[in-house]
């Protein structure tokens, strides 16, 4: 029997979308390579961000910010916290995401991503500030900053430094707000994420997120740390146009459309 992609076709799972990219992130060497790839790099990055007080790290910082302390913001989930754990459960309960999540985020019990408490502890100790920006829900800020604090995650001793969604008036899931929040008293000097959205942009097209990413050339690697998450992000709803209405089939008939079979 061949399948055609005509208008009748119905698309049936015939695995879960996530079996691949977890199993890469929690058992390939490749994965725990690129993570503290990126995170050995941040640090020969930092001292020189620190060196120069015209580096900004934030399309939000206004001048004038030479004399403001340094600061590092940090996404947290596939960032710093390791949420394979959650995701393997997804695929072997044939579920999705948001099935288990706070329950997931309650136990506390995410891993660190591979070089990111070493690094993180190195800009402590150079004075740099950490601040951990999640879009977690806020109620799920103290079990985040347990999370980050049993791990050794430096600037723990409180939660102020976890930053939550809505945790705040004005603090939606376009983090560009919390970013212009910490600009105010501190001058960015790096940002870590998994998500384009942790950096610049928020429910852009695929065309335009990489426009965005392309312009900023110069900023991956030094300014703009990218950990690499295959499992899910905006990539991946950018795709769906933003729209989380799809039915399961559609949704994986609007993946499959996408595909790239040669140019
Ligand atoms: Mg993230």
């Amino acid at each position: 029997m061949s399948c055609s992609h005509t208008a009748t076709y119905v698309y049936h799972r015939q695995t879960h979308e996530l079996l691949h990219s977890v199993l890469w992130m929690q058992r390939s060497a490749e994965y725990y390579a690129a993570c503290e790839t990126v995170y050995m790099g941040a640090l020969d990055a930092l001292d020189r961000a620190l060196a120069d007080t015209s580096w900004t790290a934030a399309t939000e910082q206004k001048p004038p910010f030479g004399s403001k302390p340094p600061a590092i913001i940090v996404d947290c989930d596939e960032t710093v916290l390791d949420n394979s754990a959650y995701e393997a459960r997804l695929i072997l309960d044939k579920t999705s995401y948001p099935t288990g999540w706070d329950d997931w985020c309650n136990e506390a019990s995410a891993s660190a991503l591979p070089g990111a408490v070493e690094f993180l502890r190195e800009a402590d100790k150079r004075g740099v500030a950490v601040f951990y920006v999640t879009n977690r829900d806020a109620k799920l800020d103290e079990s985040t900053w347990q999370n980050l604090r049993t791990l050794g995650f430096p600037q723990t001793n409180t939660a102020e430094q976890v930053m939550c969604k809505d945790e705040r008036d004005g603090w939606g899931s376009d983090k560009s707000t919390r970013r212009d929040y910490i600009s105010r008293t501190h001058r960015i000097v790096q940002v870590a994420g998994d998500n384009l959205d942790d950096f610049i942009g928020y429910k852009k097209t695929t065309i335009e997120r990489e426009r965005l990413a392309k312009d900023h050339m110069s900023w991956w690697g030094t300014r703009w740390l990218m950990l690499p998450n295959p499992a899910y992000g905006s990539w991946e709803r950018a795709l769906l146009n933003h729209d989380n209405s799809a039915s399961d089939s559609l949704t994986l008939k609007i993946k499959y459309d996408a595909l790239v079979p040669g140019r």
